[in-house]
């Protein structure tokens, strides 16, 4: 069979293997899980590969991405398609201060989730209340919908374009992209659009197809086990019980359930939350019994489950009356009381599933049901028309596949093209960021810090220091280890806005010679790209695996139970997934040339890295360089 004509660059090596598998699996609705290495260029090959698939079908392709950087890349490679065949790609994203204008210069406004947004819309859009009618929704007429198609066919415009036009137009860019979805060829999406299931039933309505007519494609799908385990857990912190506390006051204090107040419901939250901790917590989070929230419940209140259930239903009805209230007022309809009552509901029909029930300390002590398991959300697409998992970095694929739980997937590796000899990997063995050793008595730690400030020191190249975790970052700044790098420091902060992220990195691109100091497993790491002499060297600081508790040592014992490889699945697999995705950042082109030293021994236990032992770490960058 010929291949597609579609595609818009002269193949590299082994691309045309991918376009024919891509291709003859979306054709026969089977399911593709495929590591794809740096350059093998998988976005344009997926999505050429599947409008070649789905071409004369009712079938539409969706692209589900983690970050605006991967919706901006899917726009760049259909528009370069576009320049052989006619299509039109919607970058669709939630409503936020990028796609709704009454959003983008209202402080509070802008602070609100995608669904507290979706409800004052829906005001907005009706106009008939007090809040009045949102102008952006009303100017959107046949006519200009009819000049967005022309512009989306003639331009193929990535989200910015797209929300660049709309604004010029004066019409709603979320509601436009919406209306926009009937026509689209390939949609890019977050994830959350597909896998939260009201969103997902809106979309496709949207879209006009169901799921047995979709094809989904899943970029950066290594972090999809872990994306779907969070979606489904439920957590109340000490936080959002201040919060509840507050907004109850301001409220009257409202009863909720014969003569129990929604600050009762607080404080009998805030009780539980301390008496666990104090009971159960011994490490940064403990397990809690299955059934103690509801059984702590009953006892405090005297109640059986069924009164404890229309209890919660009766505050659900509250925070729903609160968020209305501030709708109405065109304010964020937010409220607290609603977020526990959704929380405590779902933590009560989720004790016979898969979850581990966990208290934890620390600045925001917290109690949570964590999903163990991630194959109820992710049974939509068992329901697709075809799906593709891709990641540079999805080594084991068959341990993926079970975790999704896909039927007969066909699994493909494709090594990149680039020339091997551009890349250097290379580990010391003489010490690791193991607790033990971390901690016995600064010997190792010196080592390290001597390591790091050596190694940054010997090359004048623009470097990455990716530590294991925030707290190590901190310690090495706390011990003064910037002052001893003779170049300019940039950051990755816990808890950094993404705008102030995003200044730290552009400066580190553009100053030449550059230190970065990041996180491995972090934004930086897993999604940001650093071509030519951006990034040439990188020091992994120790192997990231996840601090002991309670929740990791559940999921050991659950992967166990259901893979065999309780350990692997849980704690191995993700840690060198981070590694090598941080190795990754090094080389984006077939011209880029880097090195990583990795400052830890226990790497040459681990599969898939392929690094070499070296005694003297410095001489080797010096080598590698000259
Ligand atoms: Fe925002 Fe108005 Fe668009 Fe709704 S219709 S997303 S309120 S601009």
């Amino acid at each position: 069979m010929s291949l597609p004509n579609l595609f818009p660059y002269p193949y590299r090596p082994g691309q045309e293997d991918i376009v024919r598998l891509v291709r003859d699996s979306v054709r026969n609705g089977h399911h593709i899980v495929m590591e794809s290495g740096t350059g093998t260029g998988k976005t344009s090959v997926a999505l050429v590969s599947s409008l070649e698939a789905v071409s004369g079908t009712p079938n539409k392709i969706i692209f589900l991405t983690r970050t605006k950087s991967q919706q901006r890349q899917i726009s760049m490679e259909a528009k370069a398609v576009s320049e052989k065949t006619e299509l039109i790609c919607v970058p669709m994203q939630g409503r936020g201060p990028s796609t709704c204008p009454l959003v983008q210069n209202n402080r509070e406004l802008s602070g609100g989730t995608s669904e507290e947004l979706s409800r004052l819309c829906e005001v907005l859009k009706k106009g008939n209340t007090d809040a009045g009618r949102c102008a952006y929704f009303e100017a959107i007429t046949a006519e200009k919908l009819e000049s967005c198609v022309s512009f989306m066919r003639s331009s193929v415009p990535d989200p910015e374009g797209f929300r660049d036009f709309c604004i010029v137009s004066g019409i709603c860019p979320y509601e436009t992209s919406k209306r926009m979805l009937q026509y689209a060829d390939v949609v890019s999406a977050p994830y959350a659009f597909f896998f939260i299931p009201n969103i997902r039933q809106h979309f496709l309505e949207w879209l006009g197809i169901g799921e047995h007519n979709a094809v989904v494609i899943i970029d950066e799908a290594h972090n999809l086990p872990s994306y779907l385990r969070e979606l489904d857990t439920y957590r109340v912190t000490a936080r959002s019980l201040e919060l509840t506390m507050n907004e109850a006051e301001d409220n009257g204090d409202p009863e909720v359930y014969e003569g129990i107040t929604a600050k009762d419901v607080v404080t009998m939250m805030q009780d539980i939350l301390y008496d666990a901790q104090t009971e159960f917590l011994v490490r940064e989070n403990d397990m809690i019994p299955q059934g103690y929230l509801q059984e702590e419940m009953m006892g405090r209140l005297g109640m059986n489950t069924v009164d404890i259930r229309n209890m919660l239903i009766s505050l659900l009805g509250v925070g729903e009356g609160i968020a209305d209230a501030k709708r109405l007022k065109r304010k964020l309809p937010r409220s607290h009381i609603l977020t526990l009552a959704r929380a405590m509901i779902s933590w009560t029909v989720c004790s016979d599933g898969p979850y581990v029930f966990l208290v934890s300390g620390g600045e925001n002590p917290a109690l949570e049901a964590y999903c163990l398991d991630p194959r109820d959300m992710a049974l939509p697409l068992l329901e697709c028309r075809s799906t593709v998992h891709m990641s540079g970095t999805l080594e084991p694929l068959s341990l993926y596949a079970s975790e999704l739980d896909l039927f007969e997937p066909e699994l493909r590796c494709f090594p990149s093209p680039f020339p091997k000899e551009n890349l250097k990997v290379c580990y010391v063995q003489d010490v690791s960021t193991k607790y033990d050793e971390l901690n016995d008595g600064g010997e190792t730690y010196e080592r390290l810090k001597d390591y790091v400030i050596s190694l940054v020191n010997c090359v004048d190249r623009s470097t990455a220091v990716f530590f294991p975790s925030y707290s190590l970052m901190e310690r090495f700044i706390s011990d003064n280890v910037p002052a001893l790098l003779n170049r300019e420091i940039y950051y990755e902060r816990r808890d950094m806005p993404q705008s102030e992220l995003m200044e730290q990195v552009t400066e580190f691109r553009c100053n030449e010679g550059g230190i970065l100091f990041a996180v491995t497993g972090g934004r930086i790491s897993e999604g940001l790209d650093f071509p030519g002499r951006e990034l040439e060297l990188a020091i992994i600081v120790g192997i990231p695996y996840s601090r002991p508790s309670a929740k990791q040592d559940a999921l050991i014992r659950y992967c166990q139970t259901r893979y065999g490889k309780g350990w692997d699945t849980a704690v191995k697999v993700p840690a060198v997934r981070k590694i090598r995705q941080a190795i990754g950042r090094l080389i984006r082109s077939e011209k880029d040339r880097g090195i990583a030293v990795i400052l830890d021994r226990r790497v040459g236990t681990l599969d898939g890295i392929g690094a070499v032992p070296v005694k003297d770490p410095v001489e080797e960058v010096k080598r590698f360089f000259s």
